[in-house]
């Protein structure tokens, strides 16, 4: 594994608070989540930008989406929606530079009017 020791998820990827791995990938829970079971899935190999990973790299991100959705919905179905996301780059809102994709359970009355959700990266053309 490449890895950073200036960067925050190479040194968590060391420690227990990894709850699952694959060969290329890992997975946390966000230390600050937007709902509760927030959840990120991140390439072991230290690279910033999703559109560098290897066809390796994104089918274990794949597979490890699939997985933790389930697991989440087992463990709590209130949680019957989720949103998907990674930002790409300072300028849509990167702000740890290892790739890493946000899995987000959603839950009936979060928020007053979902409408448009990951629309919401500009607030005002979420709902249209
Ligand atoms: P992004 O803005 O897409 O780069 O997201 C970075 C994510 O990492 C945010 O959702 C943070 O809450 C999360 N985060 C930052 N520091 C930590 C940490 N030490 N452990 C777990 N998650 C973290
Ligand atoms: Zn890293």
């Amino acid at each position: 594994m490449n890895s950073s020791n200036e960067c925050i998820f190479c040194e968590i990827a060391k420690t227990d608070r990894v709850i699952d791995q694959t060969d290329y990938c890992f997975v946390i829970r966000d230390a600050f989540p937007v709902t509760e079971g927030h959840t990120l899935i991140i390439p072991k190999r230290h690279v910033a930008d999703y559109f560098d990973l290897t066809p390796d790299e994104t089918s274990d991100i794949q597979q490890l989406l699939q997985k933790h959705k389930a697991q989440i919905e087992r463990k709590d179905e209130s949680a019957d929606g989720f949103n998907i996301g990674i930002n790409v780059g300072a300028t849509a809102g990167q702000t740890v530079f290892h790739v890493h994709v946000h899995l987000i359970p959603r839950r009936i009355g979060d928020v007053d009017n979902p409408k448009g959700g990951v629309r919401g990266v500009i607030p005002a053309k979420q709902k249209y």
